[in-house]
């Protein structure tokens, strides 16, 4: 495609980004399509000829329109917030356009320092002490992985470079909370911890884990001749938004010389306002942490901060540093090839210089709080409503529910529950995630979409009462 077709083409597609993202409130919000529906639709092969680029828009209307569920739609209260702010998505756009590849520092000098840059302003906004340093990463998957081999790195000296965890004599242990992320079962398995030694930890009446039952499984392991590896604290967890309390973990990890890495990929957005900062109080005594600006913030996936005390020690377990690579600026520059696992890098932090640019940081500020608002305000209907439950405490913008007729109890509760949720997801007004709490199906209401208002939360609200017809 030449310059001057893009140019034709690029503002037809804008123009038609915009007018979706004007109608996404009048669209149903959850997509109803049949498995297979959206391959039905597409010719086997792909074309020897050129199309028109008026034949792509005209395919995207036809055949994807149907077949996406709006995670931008103000009745999205689904799974969490992944804002993709416009501001931000011209920054996406930007990176795409420039083309650019961050294999070291030369070869793209501007991707690599304003990648820093990003991740000191967003310390900045966080709170957090000058003690951490900050990469760009996909996902937290990514991140929690790579926290999890930095800590197995440390407590053995870098096996890695002799003969592995396969060489250890004892076997290394993780802890979390039973209510932690998939993501961090997975970075377990995969840094070769193996399941055996991967303890989910019991969590109390707010779902935040027992640090008594952790250091009873820390003994335990200590006893049985286990070698405590790292913990992974969850501030925010994905169900209820519980929070792990994290300076008496820290205080066990200090005591026994485990690494700290703390997921905060949802909950991490709200540390921008100050009076969210308690949740995570001991933070500063973590060797690691995640958060995702692609969640609530609103830069479009994907942008996940991950940062750590110590640059040095990820540095030596992720470098390789082959001959082509190596240049003569390597010892006065950050290459940030060597922060995580994939040697090629885009350049993720325009979208956020764009957003932050173009929003300025007290707009998001005032759209969080909006979020933190509307959840209490949800929280307070519920409290106040006969036969409505609340299931978790509200400190965020994740709002347990669940509706609980009188006689209805064990299965024939979950089959209500499922029911309602999926008439209400079917009917297309709002978008729901039913999930398991204390062994219980209830629903869970997570605010944050950018652009829900009081209205569509007061509507949802409505429509949860009807069902109770
Ligand atoms: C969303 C989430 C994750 C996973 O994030 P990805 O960036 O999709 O890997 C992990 N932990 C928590 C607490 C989350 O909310």
């Amino acid at each position: 495609m030449h310059p001057e077709d893009f140019r034709r083409a690029a503002h037809e597609l804008v123009d038609w980004i915009a007018a979706y993202r004007e109608r996404t409130p009048s669209l149903p919000v959850w997509s109803r399509v049949e498995p297979g529906s959206v391959r039905a639709q597409l010719p086997a092969e792909p074309p020897e000829q050129p199309e028109p680029f008026a034949a792509i828009v005209a395919d995207l209307e036809r055949i994807m329109m149907p077949a996406l569920s709006h995670w931008q739609h103000p009745r999205f209260f689904g799974y969490f917030p992944a804002n993709a702010n416009l501001a931000s998505v011209l920054g996406e756009l930007a990176s795409a356009g420039l083309g650019q590849l961050g294999l070291n520092w030369q070869a793209s000098p501007a991707l690599t320092e304003l990648e820093e840059q990003m991740c000191l302003w967003m310390r900045h906004l966080l709170g957090l002490s000058a003690n951490w340093h900050g990469v760009i990463q996909d996902t937290a998957s990514s991140a929690t992985l790579v926290a999890l081999i930095c800590a197995r790195e440390r407590l053995t000296s870098y096996a890695a470079s002799r003969g592995g965890l396969q060489a250890e004599e004892l076997p290394l242990t993780v802890y979390c909370s039973g209510q932690s992320h998939s993501s961090v079962e997975k970075a377990a398995l995969l840094a070769g911890f193996g399941r055996a030694n991967l303890r989910p930890i019991e969590t109390d009446e707010t779902y935040a884990l027992r640090p008594d039952l952790l250091a009873e499984a820390l003994a335990n392991d200590l006893a049985k001749g286990y070698r405590p590896c790292a913990v992974v604290a969850t501030i925010g967890t994905t169900v209820s938004t519980a929070l792990d309390p994290l300076a008496e973990i820290a205080a066990l990890c200090r005591q026994h010389g485990l690494w700290l890495h703390v997921d905060a990929a949802m909950a991490g957005s709200a540390m921008i306002l100050p009076e969210c900062r308690w949740m995570w109080e001991g933070i500063e005594q973590a060797d690691s942490l995640v958060l995702n600006p692609h969640k609530w913030l609103g830069v479009v996936f994907d942008c996940s901060l991950y940062y750590v005390r110590d640059p040095q020690h990820l540095v030596r377990v992720m470098s390789t540093n082959p001959s082509y690579l190596q240049t003569s600026a390597d010892g006065t520059v950050t290459n940030y090839r060597d922060w995580g696992i994939p040697l090629g890098r885009r350049m993720r932090a325009l979208k956020l210089w764009f957003m932050l640019r173009l929003e300025g940081a007290e707009a998001l500020r005032t759209r969080l709080r909006r979020d933190l608002a509307l959840a209490q305000w949800l929280a307070a209907q519920v409290d106040a409503t006969p036969n409505w439950v609340r299931l978790n405490p509200v400190h965020l913008q994740t709002v347990c529910i669940r509706h609980e007729p009188p006689g209805l109890e064990g299965e024939e509760l979950d089959r209500h529950t499922l029911a309602w949720i999926g008439q209400i997801n079917n009917s297309g007004v709002a978008l729901l995630t039913p999930a398991v709490l204390d062994g219980r199906w209830m629903c869970r209401v997570s605010l944050g979409a950018e652009t829900t208002s009081q209205e569509d939360v007061a509507h949802l609200w409505a429509t949860l009462r009807q069902i109770e017809a």
